[in-house]
């Protein structure tokens, strides 16, 4: 059986790859190892956020079957509920079973765990302290104060709310030592998170630049005003474009650390055993559409991510028909000559792959961040409903009511159409 490695890269945005027309080249190797996979350029997630998006990587389930709607800490109850009683397919679990080494970098915790024979937890190594501070409601406590008190929370907490994330490096390093030890054949989780806000592990030199003030003066809700300040605090840049180049930053760090994992695996002669895959779990925001430095939103900004996969046999090419992270599941339990009696959402992608053969005509999507917004996406249109629509981070709305948008001549989503009435409400309902 082949082995398996999943590479997610967090908050990866599509707009600032040259794979996909950025003008700076970030994604050099990712664009080498897409020339010899399969680079779809319409993958879509199901989610604007890590936990329902994660959950449907690993169930091939959308989230309204899997349980899991929205992102820590603001799942309910109920979801968690749902989710413990809808659990019958999860990957890691299913690969353990089937004689599989199951192995995870990453530092989530919680569900994620399940199914894995090693899973890298920094929390064990953390102090009191840090570990404090990843207790959510101290978070969210912060996040109450004006922003001179929340500068002043964070000095004397000493840590700051995304100290946590493991620095690309260090994740790939103990990713190649674990494949090294692993018995065959295994299954390796990747969770990439420098690309993630306030991008921690990066070395950045400001340029000087200040437009945070201006930026802030602009927005009309004044809650949305401080948590914004707040995100400047944390990143502890004050222009706009040192923000964007820090990101940039981020992903060559994170493109140039798959590359080696990439050379490893050819020079350990594993890559043509192995399927190899990188995506994004969402995508994020750099002003668009009022959101800043997050994901909130259901705009393609928020949805649309890379997806890559290297399945030995296939020649490498490039693919422009809407797959979503739903797909993923189903690909791979058909390439392992493996099935499951759970119902998946998602559908083997080896039809398209093979024969060019169209899978989707939508991609049914759930916001993770509000409390209630659920949107479709078909070639050409894209509708999404709010109706409980307070950002749980920024609390503007980000979404109105009812938007439509024409995406062949408005690609930015910019000019809302809907009218009263669409074709694609039956698809929400
Ligand atoms: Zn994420
Ligand atoms: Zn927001």
């Amino acid at each position: 059986m082949k082995n398996i490695i999943i590479i997610v890269v967090d908050a990866f945005r599509i707009k600032n790859l040259s794979a996909f027309g950025y003008e700076k080249e970030t994604d050099k190797y990712l664009k080498k190892i897409g020339k010899e996979s399969l680079y779809f350029k319409k993958h879509f997630s199901n989610s604007n956020s890590t936990a329902p998006a994660l959950t449907s990587i690993f169930t091939g389930k959308l989230s309204k079957k899997h349980g899991i709607i929205h992102q820590v800490p603001y799942t309910t109850d109920k979801e968690f509920d749902d989710f413990e009683d809808n659990k019958k397919f999860w990957l890691p679990s299913f690969l353990k079973e089937k004689g599989y080494d199951t192995i995870a970098i990453d530092w989530i915790g919680l569900w994620f765990k399940d199914g894995f024979d090693y899973y890298e937890e920094k929390e064990d190594k953390d102090s009191q302290l840090r570990r404090f501070m990843k207790i959510p409601k101290v978070k969210r406590f912060l996040l109450t104060l004006p922003n001179w008190a929340y500068k002043f929370g964070k000095k004397v907490i000493k840590t700051r709310a995304s100290e946590q994330f493991s620095p690309t490096k260090e994740t790939m390093d103990l990713a190649i030592s674990k494949i090294k030890t692993a018995k065959k054949p295994f299954f390796l989780f990747v969770h990439c998170w420098d690309t993630h806000f306030p991008f921690p592990n990066t070395k950045f030199s400001p340029s000087g630049k200040k437009d945070s003030e201006e930026i802030i003066k602009k927005l009309e809700n004044n809650n949305q005003k401080e948590y914004i300040k707040k995100r400047f605090t944390d990143i502890n840049l004050e222009s706009m474009q040192d923000i964007m180049d820090k990101y940039d930053l981020t992903i060559k760090n994170i493109d140039k650390e798959i590359g080696r994992m990439h050379k490893f695996l050819k020079k350990a002669k594993l890559w043509e055993d192995t399927i190899f895959i990188v995506l994004g779990d969402h995508g994020t925001s750099m002003g668009e559409h009022n959101v800043y430095f997050s994901h909130s939103g259901l705009y393609e900004e928020s949805i649309r991510v890379p997806l890559i996969m290297h399945i030995p046999g296939f020649e490498g090419k490039e693919i422009n028909e809407m797959v979503q992270n739903i797909d993923i599941v189903p690909t791979l339990l058909e390439v392992i000559g493996e099935k499951t009696e759970d119902e998946l959402d998602g559908k083997s992608l080896i039809p398209l792959i093979k024969e060019g053969k169209k899978i989707r005509d939508k991609i049914l999507l759930v916001d993770g961040l509000a409390h209630n917004i659920t949107g479709v996406r078909t070639e050409t249109k894209k509708l999404i409903v709010a109706k409980d629509k307070t950002c749980h981070l920024c609390k503007a709305n980000h979404h109105e009511g009812t938007e439509e948008y024409d995406l062949v001549n408005d690609p930015n989503e910019q000019k809302n159409i809907y009218s009263g009435e669409s074709e694609l409400m039956k698809d929400l309902t």
